[in-house]
């Protein structure tokens, strides 16, 4: 049997099928100090998400800053950023669609500039870029070349969208994530695992739902 904390806290328990729920429930009482303990580390650790709600005030990631919802009158750009996200009351019944193409279209332009400047720089070249929906990859590089990002990732702060566009651009000559793939990333970008360590803290905010 396994226990397992995830990020918001919640346990999950991992029996075999065969398991009575007698034998789960004392392996789970006989963990329980230890749960407990885990949890609120966990807690304490990953500032916990909350699926949007689309109400004034509430806050949006976008390169890495916290930009607060305005709800406006006006009914067109259905979304625009102007120190703070204003969206059209109009709006709100497809509040996540909105927001999504906003977000996939600026994902598209901020990475494909970021993209070109690194293969410039760095004597890459790939074949197209694609933004996808990928909830747990931010990234990937395909045998043809094509390089696809996830357009949450357009959340995240400059330095660390590099990391993943380095990444891929590295994937482009070594497909594995061997010490030679590595020592080729930190050549590029020496400090690359403070931007890991910055997604894994804060990847699972960096969504709508
Ligand atoms: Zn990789």
């Amino acid at each position: 049997m396994a226990l397992i904390i995830e990020r918001d806290g919640r346990l999950i328990v991992r029996a075999p099928m065969r398991a009575k729920d007698e034998t789960i429930h004392d392996f789970v009482k006989h963990k329980e100090k230890w749960i407990l303990k885990k949890q609120e580390d966990v807690r304490a650790y990953y500032p916990r998400f909350v699926p949007k709600e689309y109400v004034n005030g509430e806050g949006f990631w976008y390169l890495g800053n916290i930009y607060k919802l305005q709800l406006a009158d006006e009914k067109k750009p259905l979304l625009y950023l102007n120190g703070n996200f204003q969206l059209a009351r109009a709006a709100l019944g497809k509040a996540s669609i909105v927001f999504e193409r906003w977000y996939r279209e600026h994902a598209y332009e901020v990475i494909s500039e970021r993209v070109q400047w690194y293969a410039a720089k760095y004597g890459y070249s790939y074949k197209q870029i694609k933004i996808t929906s990928a909830r747990t990859r931010w990234g990937s590089c395909s045998e043809r070349g094509t390089l696809s990002f996830a357009w949450r990732l357009v959340m995240a702060p400059v330095p660390v969208i590099d990391y993943v566009v380095v990444h891929e651009l590295v994937h482009l000559q070594v497909k594995n994530h061997s010490k030679k793939f590595w020592a080729k990333v930190a050549v590029i970008m020496p400090d690359c695992q403070q931007k890991i360590e910055w997604l894994e803290k804060h990847g699972h905010l960096l969504n709508l739902k």
